[in-house]
């Protein structure tokens, strides 16, 4: 069936954990409708990682659309399409992965002065029939130090940070220690 005018495209799984006020502007920036009617990502409009929310405006005599001052970043991280590396199956370690589509959740990242979001694409064995998620170790761990280093998310359990969160934290903690030796030599 065809979608009715007042939708837009966007994957369906994504609603849940894509925040309201960033659904739309992505929908413009990524998706289209397939031939048959569902939402893909129509490749033409990939340009490089990140996507940015729509600038906020000040038209005269019109009240500011506050969803423009509440918008995320997206980072969007697609190893197999744009760092256009062959990569290994980590379960048989002998067929190159092939692109399976965008994966089904995104993450919401801990930025130092804001969040953004982190969505990637799913990575599938032909051999195994296993999938991979772009963002797992085991496909970082194949890329070169440089294409590496794209990548700004420190993956945990239940969230995610990015690296210069972590590196900030661990400028902090050293400065803490280094205070505390500081006062016990004094107080030694
Ligand atoms: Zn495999």
């Amino acid at each position: 069936m065809r979608p009715t005018v007042t939708e837009f495209p966007f994957i369906e799984s994504w609603r849940a954990c894509v925040p309201e006020v960033d659904q739309q502007w992505i929908s413009k920036a990524l998706f289209t409708y397939s031939s048959n009617g569902h939402p893909e990502l129509d490749e033409r409009k990939l340009d490089g990682f990140w996507y940015d929310p729509p600038m906020s405006q000040t038209i005269p005599n019109q009240k500011p659309r506050l969803d423009r001052y509440f918008g995320h970043r997206l980072f969007l991280w697609l190893p197999l399409r744009l760092c256009r590396m062959a990569l290994t199956c980590p379960f048989c370690k002998v067929t190159h992965l092939t692109k399976q589509g965008l994966y089904r959740l995104t993450r919401i990242v801990l930025d130092i002065d804001s969040f953004y979001i982190l969505a990637t694409e799913s990575l599938h064995c032909v051999k195994c029939k296993k999938n991979q998620i772009g963002w797992s170790e085991a496909i970082l761990d194949q890329l070169d130090p440089a294409t590496r280093s794209t990548f700004p998310v420190q993956m945990m359990y239940h969230s995610a940070c990015d690296t210069r969160v972590i590196y900030l934290l661990r400028q902090r903690g050293l400065a803490l220690l280094s205070y505390r030796s500081r006062s016990l030599s004094f107080t030694i």
